[in-house]
Parts: C-alpha cells; sequence; structure tokens
C-alpha cells in the first residue's frame, strides 16, 4: 500500500525493542470481582495493600490541597523531600521522589541502561526491573533463589558480567517474603565492581523483623552506589495516589533528575506522603496488625498442612499444590482475592496479602472448605 489509507493494521514500526514486552499483570481489582460474580462483598488479599486503610493524615492533607489543584505541583517535591532528608538525617540531594516506586525503576532503567546491558536480578521477584531493562533494549539475567527462596549472593556475584549495570536486590523480597541479611549485602557491594550500580528494592522495609535486615540505607551513608527504593503505597496505605522515592548519593540522583518529567508527582501526593510520614499512630497500627495477621495466617495455614514460606512482608507466599488454579478460582467465585503464583512461574503458589483478622479468618475459613 502506498496511500495513508485506513487499514486495519497500522504500518508504523514500533521500537523492536517492544517485541519482548510482557504486560504487568495487576491483582485482580474488587470492582471486577464484583461484577464477574455479583457479588457485594469481596476481600482483596492480592495486592500488598494496608487493609486499614490510608494514613487520617494524608487523608486530611488531602482534602486540604483541593482548592489549590489548578497550580502546578512543585516540580521536585521539596516539601516532603525536605521531611525525608530530616527524618533520616540525609542530605536533601540525596533523596528523588517518584510517581511510585515503580516510576523510580523506570527512571533507573532510563538513566543507566544502554541497548545491550544486563541488570541482574533475582528469581522469583518483581517484574518491573526486567520491564525496565527489556524497554531500554538490555536484558534481565534471572539468578535463582536457593532452596525455600533464600538469596544466593554467590551466584548473584557470579552472574555479573561486563555488561552488567545494575543488581537489583529486592528485599524482603516480593513475592516470597525472604531477604538479603546484612552481612550478605556488604560482601556482594564488596566484591561487586565499582561500575555496578546496586538498588535495593525496600518497599516492604518496615514489616521485616530480622535483626540483620538491612534497607540498603546504610550502604548510601556509607558512600556506595547503592539506591535504596521506598514507596507509600505499602505500608502507608497510598497506593491510589502514586508516591515513592529514592535515596542514594546526589551525584546518582542528579543523573536521575535528568529523565524525570518536569510535574511527575502530583500535588495531592506530594501532601499526602509529608502527612503520612508524622502519622506514627497509622504506622504502628500497621505493623502491629501485620504481625498479628503474619502468626494467624501461619497457624491457620499450618493447621491445614498447607506449606508456607516464612516471610518478612506482608505477604505470605503459601503452596496449593496441585489444585491451586482451581482453589484460586473458587476462592474468587466466594469474593476472595488473592495473586495467582503463575506470573512468577510458580503455578502451585498463591500470594497472601496480611489482611485484618476477619479477612484473614475468612480466607482461611474458605481455604479449608476447598484445600485437600
Ligand atoms: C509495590 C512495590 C513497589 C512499588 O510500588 P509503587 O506502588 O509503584 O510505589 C516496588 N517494589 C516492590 C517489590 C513492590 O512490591
Amino acid at each position: 500500500m502506498t496511500n495513508a489509507g485506513i487499514s486495519t493494521e497500522s504500518q508504523v514500526r514500533p521500537r523492536q525493542a517492544l517485541d519482548k514486552l510482557k504486560p504487568y499483570t495487576a491483582g485482580k481489582p474488587i470492582w471486577e470481582v464484583q461484577r464477574e460474580y455479583g457479588l457485594d462483598r469481596v476481600i482483596k488479599l492480592a495486592s500488598n495493600e494496608n487493609s486499614l486503610g490510608p494514613s487520617p493524615k494524608a487523608m486530611q492533607a488531602i482534602r486540604e490541597k483541593v482548592t489549590e489543584l489548578h497550580r502546578y505541583p512543585d516540580e521536585r517535591s521539596s516539601g516532603l523531600v525536605g521531611a525525608l532528608a530530616e527524618s533520616f538525617g540525609l542530605p536533601n540531594e540525596s533523596f528523588l521522589v517518584t510517581n511510585g516506586g515503580d516510576e523510580l525503576i523506570m527512571l533507573l532503567s532510563k538513566a543507566y541502561v544502554e541497548p545491550g546491558d544486563e541488570i541482574v536480578v533475582p528469581d522469583p521477584t518483581f517484574s518491573e526491573y526486567e520491564f525496565g531493562s527489556l524497554l531500554m533494549a538490555g536484558q534481565a539475567v534471572k539468578v535463582p533463589l536457593r532452596e525455600r527462596f533464600s538469596y544466593d549472593a554467590d551466584a548473584l556475584l557470579a552472574a555479573v558480567t561486563d555488561k552488567t549495570k545494575i543488581v537489583y536486590l529486592c528485599t524482603p523480597n516480593n513475592p516470597t517474603g525472604t531477604y538479603l541479611p546484612e552481612p550478605e549485602m556488604r560482601r556482594l557491594l564488596d566484591s561487586l565492581p565499582p561500575r555496578v550500580l546496586v538498588v535495593v528494592d525496600a518497599a516492604y522495609r518496615h514489616y521485616a523483623t530480622a535483626d540483620d535486615y538491612s534497607d540498603g540505607l546504610a550502604f548510601v551513608r556509607e558512600g556506595y552506589p547503592v539506591v535504596s527504593l521506598h514507596t507509600f503505597s505499602k505500608i502507608y496505605g497510598l497506593a491510589g495516589i502514586r508516591v515513592g522515592y529514592g535515596v542514594a548519593r546526589g551525584d546518582i540522583v542528579r543523573t536521575m533528575l535528568k529523565v524525570k518529567e518536569p510535574f511527575n508527582v502530583n500535588a495531592l501526593a506530594d501532601v499526602a506522603a509529608q502527612a503520612a510520614l508524622t502519622d506514627e499512630e497509622h504506622l504502628e497500627a500497621s505493623v502491629r496488625m501485620n504481625d498479628e495477621g503474619r502468626r494467624q495466617l501461619y497457624e491457620g495455614l499450618g493447621k491445614l498442612r498447607i506449606p508456607y514460606t516464612e516471610s518478612m512482608s506482608n505477604f505470605v507466599l503459601a503452596e496449593l499444590g496441585e489444585h491451586t488454579g482451581r482453589i484460586y478460582g473458587q476462592l474468587l467465585e466466594r469474593g476472595v482475592i488473592l495473586r495467582s503464583g503463575k506470573g512468577w512461574g510458580l503455578n502451585e503458589h498463591v500470594r497472601i496479602t496480611v489482611g485484618t483478622r476477619e479477612e484473614n479468618e475468612e480466607l482461611l475459613k474458605a481455604l479449608g472448605e476447598l484445600y485437600g
């Protein structure tokens, strides 16, 4: 065809890198399950959200900001940067506020990954690291976790080549809940060539109770080429408004700022996050709910003889075996949404977000009727 007439498919060739991209599989939304199965009450334990809801202080801050929505947001979220800098005792230049932690991963990819570059990731883990590198025509080298999904620092090191640009350490790791102990992280960092950037994804750091847990901040302070990733989507209960941040040396932050859109964080997210930071009551209640809920799930799963992986996070990976697909579907019919392990190649697992006592109880009751 030579003319620019209308055909059913566009003749415009998208970038080749897009051929390899797999779309993100999100947790099923509540409205969809309500509509599909004609249900009123639906329990969503699929996306590691905070079942307690948003911080009330954040909600109040949003209400107060609404009348100013005709103004562009603060280009660098300087109020939030200042608050973070003060709470961590680090300079302002160490912080980069983003449209969720996901945007930080995209900025890292855009700023550092050249075509043909490699990133090293544990497997299974959060899919956005690979997405970001594929989009930049790089590729992900996947290093399997060991038995019981524990981290293998030596295998990660062995996967590093001349092409490696970034090593991603998701700790606690999504979807396994396992973590990389601090001494292992230090050994890894000390063994890596200095041209490799290490991203410590600490999205779930508040839930980790192990004494030797590290969110990577200590290494940022020591001057390592480390980016520590944080989000307001999980314990702060603000997933819907999209805000997260990275902490790193000033030179690394400046590099990422080069590829940032001017108004990446909206005005409501900015003030909501600032308010959430001051809401210790909400934070403590959320930690408490999670500690109790995690124990409740361990106990309930144990009674049902369902194997699970002990978690440092707000979710538990459970092994339902060969009938996982059926059980997952039947739970949906009853209005309980879990995350299927399929996306991670874990066909016999589900990831269960820790909910309120009542939510966990309902899930365990349903599992008791469907499992075995
Ligand atoms: C949820 C999550 C994030 C960040 O999510 P945002 O909603 O984009 O802030 C980052 N890493 C991991 C491992 C996560 O589970």
